[in-house]
């Protein structure tokens, strides 16, 4: 989508650093970490949340959480376990309106959820 930051670095038009991409999605690490391993995986369709998932394929969707798992593999956090996170919407405070999951680990987290 034009104008979409998180659309222009899956595209390389603005650039980032890139941990995993296959045909449907992309991962990369995230800009602020608020983790030891915070990378970011996004759909390649633009939709602008969770809320949207209508819009993508049955594939297009669960290629993001195959991503995730697969990022986590790469970067070296699936043994010791790792959080997935997703923000939709103003009370979650979502900050990018492009479908993305955050992918945290690489310490002991919190176990509060919010
Ligand atoms: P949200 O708050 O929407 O759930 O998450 C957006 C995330 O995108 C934040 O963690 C923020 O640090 C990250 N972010 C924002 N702009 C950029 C950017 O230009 N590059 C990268 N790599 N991450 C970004
Ligand atoms: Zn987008």
């Amino acid at each position: 989508m034009d104008g979409c930051l998180f659309c222009m670095i899956a595209s390389g038009e603005i650039p980032s650093r890139k941990v995993y991409e296959d045909e449907d999605t992309y991962a990369f690490e995230d800009i602020n970490p608020q983790a030891k391993h915070h990378v970011l995986v996004i759909s390649k369709k633009h939709i602008p949340d969770v809320a949207h998932c209508e819009d993508l394929s049955d594939g297009q969707l669960a290629a993001c959480l195959r991503t995730c798992a697969k990022v986590a593999e790469q970067v070296g956090i699936r043994e010791n376990g790792y959080r997935v996170v997703t923000n939709c919407g103003q009370d979650a405070c979502q900050s990018v309106s492009h479908l993305h999951f955050h992918v945290l680990g690489g310490q002991q987290m919190s176990g509060k959820m919010v």
